[in-house]
């Protein structure tokens, strides 16, 4: 697919610089900047556009942080990095919608500069800086819950500067895990087969999707999840797009799939609904003309794919 990688998360700009990450002395360099992130959420300068917020490595906030700072690469000259922060007195730490349009602000940081979800954020942000958004949370989720050695069970210890964990009781080494997840644009003459499922908010339809299992290829991974989620038999699969998706540490596969017959057979435990929809009622539906379906937003592999499709794109 010509320009695959115009999908939101995947262009990052950040040079990773492996080869520094065993050099504990980045962290002390005076122009080290790191982005904070809390639960997950990285810290947001308003703009317009906004844009990731770099602070010093010893600005107050980070006090008390569970973790060290992960080295994220080197970009205008300066390591960068990447850091948990506690939780600060009077935060709102209760649940969140699915779509959390809220900003939280840290009473230690100067006015403007707050937290965002990245899922809100993510189409607003430059490319690259939702590429280095997209690999903070990523590696520092994968830190908060991977504290434990999955061979022996004894806490494990940062290395690396966050790229690997080593596990002092029996020395294995661990690294960052990303779970791969096929997600399909399935065709079926003038139609594409969307679903939903019932924890998403009302009107919401998207392209179906899952994790691929051991021992499988991504074509059978396709197949497998739409027969088992919506009961249609998928022929050709031919794969189109990635997409880092941190939430919390997926990778996604965009593929396209011919529908060999129309019928739906959905299995109730997986989707809520499951139906065709032509071409037409997708753009009246992109345009907001249709109440009842609100397809995948935009910044989503999903909404990339189905604009793609209607724009005849995809190849
Ligand atoms: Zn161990």
């Amino acid at each position: 697919m010509r320009d695959a990688e115009a999908v939101t998360f995947a262009r990052g700009a950040l040079d990773r610089a492996a080869h520094l990450r065993a050099d504990a002395s980045l962290a002390t360099d005076p122009r080290a900047l790191c982005l904070a992130l809390w639960q997950g959420k990285p810290l947001i300068e308003p703009g317009p556009p906004p844009h990731l917020a770099w602070l010093p490595m010893a600005a107050d906030v980070f006090a008390g942080a569970r973790t060290a700072p992960v080295f994220l690469g080197v970009a205008g000259g300066a390591p960068r990095f990447a850091r948990e922060i506690p939780d600060w007195e009077g935060a709102a730490t209760g649940p969140r919608p699915f779509f959390d349009d809220s900003r939280d602000h840290h009473p230690g940081l100067p006015q403007g500069l707050d937290f965002g979800d990245l899922r809100a954020v993510m189409a607003e942000l430059s490319v690259s800086d939702a590429g280095t958004a997209a690999a903070a949370k990523g590696i520092l989720g994968w830190h908060a819950t991977h504290r434990f050695c999955a061979r022996c069970g004894a806490a494990s210890a940062v290395a690396d500067q966050g790229w690997k964990r080593t596990c002092p009781a029996c020395g294995a080494e661990h690294f960052p895990r990303t779970d791969p997840v096929v997600i399909m644009l399935i065709l079926h003459g003038n139609s594409v087969l969307l679903g939903r499922s019932a924890a998403w908010p009302p009107g919401m339809y998207s392209l179906l999707a899952g994790f691929m299992e051991p021992g499988e290829s991504i074509e059978a991974a396709v197949r497998r999840e739409v027969w088992e989620e919506a009961g249609v038999p998928v022929g050709e699969v031919d794969y189109l797009s990635s997409q880092p998706w941190p939430f919390p540490s997926s990778l996604m596969l965009g593929c396209r799939g011919e529908a060999l017959a129309r019928e739906i057979h959905r299995d109730p435990a997986e989707l809520e609904d499951a139906r065709w929809v032509t071409r037409e009622a997708v753009l009246a539906a992109l345009a907001g003309q249709d109440p009842d379906l609100k397809p995948a937003r935009r910044g989503s592999i999903a909404r990339f794919l189905l604009e793609r499709w209607l724009a005849d794109t995809l190849d």
